[in-house]
């Protein structure tokens, strides 16, 4: 029979994981946890560390023990910690969409080497911060910044992301994103024809 942890033991789990909100805002961190899941079925974001969100976190948490990445095979959940570091009271520190996830996965594989997440959540007040669009995909878990390794034409071809932003020096694509999971696709981009910018520098 599953076993349900008990808050100190969640608590206790998640901050080990890396989410650093866990006493602070439990049931915030949670939901983190649930909605970037990558290591087995997909777990409802309810905020509430019930049987199947106890299993899936001390599965991450054993990996953590290991070494291993905590979400996903090769991601994990610090990865994509807003980088307020938690000075904005309202931060929810990581909300990562599952998808998104998945989506950085079959980069990863496609190109064989590890993918370097330069910037992944950003809370509003850490968007407006470092100049960040209004609506950028950050905001709702939908994007990363990466290192380039990839000019645009040849991450288009990859088919994954349905935001992706490059530069203009390089043609290195360093920004990506899954805003048509995000619920504020405003530019109507998809998997296929991928919503495209160049940043000057
Ligand atoms: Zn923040």
């Amino acid at each position: 029979m599953a076993t349900t942890l008990t808050k100190d033991q969640a608590q206790a789990m998640l901050l080990a994981i890396g989410i650093d909100n866990a006493r602070t805002s439990f049931s915030t961190a949670v939901k983190g946890f649930q909605r970037g899941w990558n290591l087995g079925a997909a777990l409802v974001e309810d905020g509430d560390c019930g049987p199947k969100t106890s299993a899936a976190l001390t599965k991450s948490f054993a990996r953590k023990r290991k070494g291993m990445p905590t979400m996903s095979a090769h991601f994990s959940y610090t990865e994509f910690l807003c980088k307020c570091g938690g000075k904005f009271s309202d931060c929810r520190r990581v909300w990562t969409l599952r998808t998104h996830v998945r989506r950085l996965e079959a980069y990863r594989s496609k190109i064989g080497m590890p993918v370097r997440v330069v910037s992944g959540c950003r809370c509003p007040q850490w968007n407006s911060s470092v100049g960040g669009a209004s609506q950028s995909q950050h905001k709702f878990g939908a994007a990363s910044d990466i290192q380039g390794v990839l000019k645009v034409d040849r991450m288009r071809a990859l088919g994954q992301f349905a935001g992706m932003g490059f530069q203009r020096s390089t043609g290195l694509v360093v920004h990506v994103d899954s805003r048509d999971v995000s619920g504020a696709n405003t530019t109507g981009g998809r998997q296929g024809a991928p919503t495209t910018w160049q940043y000057a520098a």
